[in-house]
């Protein structure tokens, strides 16, 4: 060995040993495994006793004191801070009496699925590269594309949540239909003025700022009038504008509501509208007898968006994208290169990254298809179906009262109501549900007014959470009335 050669190694031998540290022992691995379990433990322990909202004074500023620096501060530390300054404050998600927005949850079996999926760091981008990752990614994609009865020639992806699968959906819709240069200002969007605000975002992001827009008239429960988009629909081809899009909604933030889906899907086949059916949140209701029977006609949609991460209780970061014909959804959204040509030899299954815009990403099947072998089924249609009798009963109770005013019966699980009285009174009671923190709702604005919003989604909501969310409501609607 020459003297350089010698130094080389030895310089090597010690940048081995500190880069061993990035990869803990059996002894080590079960020490900070356990005690990342002791501390998920107590967290999950005290879920039903913790606030559904708090908020300090500093809003977890402490954590700009514990800059990333050259040496570790150890895992005890680092799951102090997260205790002090991530876990506390802020929304409590994971709480059954959360109720505000549209709830996720997130399912124990979820995080062990992808304690398990960043394990062994499955590659399920590309079949060749992990069949068995494609394959439960594709099997959840195949399943939920059953469940909305959408045909064998449909396709889709997991992605990271609704917002970025209708921007998907949209990319899709516009390049089926040509929508670019001197189409866009002539093409036509038909939706709700309770569509998502993700549609609008989709459409500048995929460089259709200039599409029109048309809200079409809703029903006395919110719902898409059918003869209303007619009516449109013929006025703009009039102007000589085209009509390209429908976007229906299959259980709108604001109350729950579903467009009738059946109706619109004939009018889009009639008009050569491309479907598209937000069911991010109500479209695993598909799993309960009502929920079919409300849903029917998804089945018809050019392309479905479905947010696991919402009523199938996993945690965030789950959405998914079906697309009735999945040969769109590839030319939308496929790509190659010199680099991946040994990829090519396996192509039994389609892979998510031709399909989506995303190349390696997180192999988010897992944490869907653990919990639902696991447990199959049953739970999961009971927990769906529980959150719509709760919302029922949740309304039924409301509008018995003499202090409160219901919107319609729920269409899914989203029950809306207010306080009798004026905007300020309402926003005096959403003030005192934040300061109180033993419940959280949310408000939206309804026909002019200012309205609260109950969304019984978290599958930690059962009975007793609502019967301790409506008793609140009434102690804390008790004392404003005295002060007004
Ligand atoms: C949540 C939601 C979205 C957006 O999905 P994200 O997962 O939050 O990006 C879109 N539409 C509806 C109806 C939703 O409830």
């Amino acid at each position: 060995m020459t003297h350089s050669s010698s130094d080389q190694a030895h310089r090597l031998a010690e940048l081995e040993r500190l880069a061993r540290r990035l990869d803990p022992d059996d002894l080590q691995r079960r020490s900070d495994g356990g005690r990342v379990m002791d501390y998920a433990g107590a967290y999950l322990d005290a879920v039903d006793d913790a606030p559904a909202y708090q908020r300090s004074d500093d809003l977890a500023a402490g954590l700009l004191d514990h800059p990333v620096a050259e040496e570790g501060v150890g895992l005890e530390r680092a799951l102090d801070l997260i205790e002090r300054f991530v876990d506390r404050e802020g929304i409590g998600t994971t709480s059954g009496r959360f109720t505000g927005y549209i709830p996720g949850g997130g399912l124990f079996h979820a995080a062990l699925g992808d304690f398990l999926a960043a394990i062994s760091n499955r590659y399920a981008g590309v079949f060749f590269a992990s069949p068995g990752a494609v394959r439960i990614e594709n099997q959840m994609v195949r399943w939920m594309a059953d469940l909305a009865g959408m045909p064998d020639s449909s396709s889709g992806y997991l992605s990271a949540g609704g917002s970025g699968a209708t921007l998907s959906a949209v990319v899709t819709a516009r390049d089926a239909h040509g929508i670019e240069g001197e189409a866009i200002p002539r093409a036509v969007v038909y939706t709700t003025e309770h569509v998502h605000h993700c549609a609008e975002k989709a459409m500048r992001v995929a460089g259709l700022r200039g599409v029109q827009w048309r809200h079409v008239a809703v029903d006395d429960g919110y719902r898409m009038r059918p003869d209303a988009l007619e009516a449109a629909i013929r006025s703009d081809r009039e102007d000589g504008l085209v009509p390209w899009m429908l976007l229906a909604s299959a259980g709108t933030v604001n109350t729950g509501s579903i467009d009738p889906l059946d109706a619109l899907a004939g009018i889009a086949a009639r008009e050569k509208l491309w479907l598209h059916v937000d069911a991010a949140y109500g479209g695993f209701f598909l799993l309960t007898d009502e929920g079919r029977d409300k849903l029917a006609g998804i089945q018809r949609a050019d392309s479905i968006v479905m947010d696991p991460h919402k009523t199938l209780f996993l945690p965030y970061g789950t959405g998914a994208l079906l697309v009735r014909d999945g040969q769109l959804l590839q030319q939308a959204h496929g790509g190659d290169a010199a680099y991946l040509q040994d990829t090519e030899s396996t192509r039994e299954e389609d892979s998510p990254a031709e399909l989506s815009p995303e190349l390696t990403r997180h192999f988010r099947g897992l944490r869907m298809w653990l919990p639902l072998q696991v447990f199959g089924l049953a739970p999961f249609r009971a927990a769906l179906a529980e959150k719509l009798l709760l919302a029922r009963y949740f309304h039924s109770q409301m509008a018995a009262s003499n202090t409160f005013e219901t919107g319609p019966v729920p269409d899914l699980s989203v029950v809306i109501f207010r306080l009798i009285g004026d905007d300020e009174r309402n926003k005096r009671l959403i003030e005192a549900i934040q300061r109180d923190g033993r419940i959280f709702l949310s408000s939206t604005r309804l026909d002019g007014k200012f309205m609260l919003r109950m969304a019984a989604v978290c599958h930690r909501t059962h009975l007793a959470d609502i019967d301790t969310t409506i008793q609140i409501l009434h102690e804390l609607a008790a004392d404003i009335l005295i002060q007004s």
